[in-house]
């Protein structure tokens, strides 16, 4: 079959591998139909996400038709059409009994160095993560989805049945995006009449604004760089206010916007790390040794309301310099980040696609064959005019 393998920055290349099989008895085999690739694995391409291996299969957002089962996987059959989710979680550890799927205890071997998670000894310890499709060997270094059949481990837990007449482009994102968007108003408890502001109008910051109205806010804003993704926004999401910060900083402009004095209820950080700077910027920074004005989570900081909520969806790893505590702490600030756990959210958004109260399909703009994936990445990659969301089609 033919998979999308990582070879190192910038590099991916479509390769002939081996079709997985059923090895274990919760297994399923999957034939996969759409298989997207997300920003999470801009990451990976730039490579800016540490554990990657030579020749890793890509991808952790894909539906496909059941192609095999093992024995233990109860209520799916060979020609059931499913999505599954990133993170791969058991379903019966003390996390996912709690719906911290992506905080499983059993699906991440991996150890890391301890200085990701603050200790200083230079040793490794377990990540405290669950494992994720397609990603680094930090998260497990399970095989992805980016490929014409994957192998998806404890199905039970891991697989959402879709029903027929729902076509792929409506469900596919369940598997990631539209339940991190969903999160990311969670962690800031976005709710009725609340101002909220997102930075990165990329396809999370544009569900993530799309879920802020379907929960009520009053007032959205998206704050980007990318003039193209600003008026997609504008076109498809009724009332959304933007802010391009190469034009406006986007504390002065949110002054504007505010002329009562106040400031938005929420800010979600839905860019992720690399973004933040360049690396030219970041010495400058340093060596000044001032807080890096475009250093996004400050950003959210200074823009938000006193008593306000900051929640961060773009990925993070390890540490991230001049974190601004004194303006957090004075402000009296509630601060949360994450990765989704997609299962506790997939039936129930599920359901509002099925009733029509929402359609994430908007911020699809190409569907490829997975054959063109490294052309695909590198358009996505670039930002390129017309490219919101990306979703590679295997042709079945
Ligand atoms: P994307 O790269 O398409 O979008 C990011 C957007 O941020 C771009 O439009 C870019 O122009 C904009 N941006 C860059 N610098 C900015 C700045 N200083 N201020 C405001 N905007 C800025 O990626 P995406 O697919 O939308 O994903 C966004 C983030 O969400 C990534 O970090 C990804 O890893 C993360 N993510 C997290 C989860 C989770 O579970 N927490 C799940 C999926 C994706
Ligand atoms: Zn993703």
């Amino acid at each position: 079959m033919k998979a999308v393998h990582w070879y190192g920055k910038e590099d991916v290349r479509v390769l002939d591998t081996a079709v997985p099989l059923v090895t274990d008895p919760q297994d399923v085999v999957l034939k996969v139909t759409s298989t997207c690739i997300c920003g999470s694995d801009l990451h990976l391409y730039e490579g800016a996400m540490p554990g990657m291996k030579r020749g890793d299969i890509l991808g952790h957002e894909f539906l496909g038709i059941v192609e095999e089962v093992g024995p233990e996987v109860a209520g799916l059959q060979k020609g059931d059409r499913v999505v599954t989710s990133f993170d791969i979680a058991c379903g019966s550890c003390f996390y996912c009994k709690h719906k911290l799927f992506t905080g499983c205890d059993s699906t991440n071997p991996s150890k890391v160095q301890e200085t990701m998670y603050g200790h200083h000894t230079g040793k490794t310890s377990p990540t405290n993560g669950s494992g994720f499709f397609g990603y680094t060997h930090m998260t497990g270094g399970w095989d992805g989805g980016q490929a014409e059949y994957a192998r998806v481990p404890l199905a039970n837990v891991n697989c959402l049945k879709v029903p027929p007449g729902l076509p792929d482009d409506k469900v596919v994102l369940l598997s990631d995006i539209l339940p991190t968007a969903w999160h990311a108003c969670e962690l800031g408890e976005v709710g009725e009449g609340d101002r909220v502001a997102i930075w990165g109008a990329g396809p999370v910051g544009l569900l993530a604004a799309k879920c802020a109205f379907v929960r009520g806010a009053s007032r959205v804003i998206l704050v980007d760089q990318e003039e193209f993704r600003l008026e997609f926004a504008k076109k498809h999401i009724q009332g959304v206010e933007t802010i391009n910060f190469t034009k406006r900083k986007p504390q002065e402009a949110l002054r504007e916007m505010f002329p009562d004095g106040t400031a938005p209820d929420v800010c979600i950080e839905a860019v992720g790390m690399h973004y933040t700077t360049s690396w030219l910027h970041w010495l400058e920074t340093a060596l000044k040794l001032e807080t890096d004005p475009s250093e996004i989570v400050n950003e959210l900081i200074y823009c938000v309301r006193k008593g306000g909520r900051v929640s961060v969806i773009g990925a993070y790893a390890g540490y991230c310099n001049h974190f601004n505590i004194g303006a957090f702490m004075e402000k009296g600030l509630c601060m949360k980040a994450g990765q989704a756990p997609v299962q506790k959210y997939w039936h129930m958004l599920l359901g509002m696609i099925q009733e029509g109260k929402l359609d994430p399909s908007f911020v699809i703009t190409h569907r490829p064959p997975l054959s063109q994936a490294a052309e695909a990445y590198k358009m996505f990659n670039s930002k390129a005019e017309g490219c919101i969301k990306v979703v590679l089609k295997t042709g079945a």
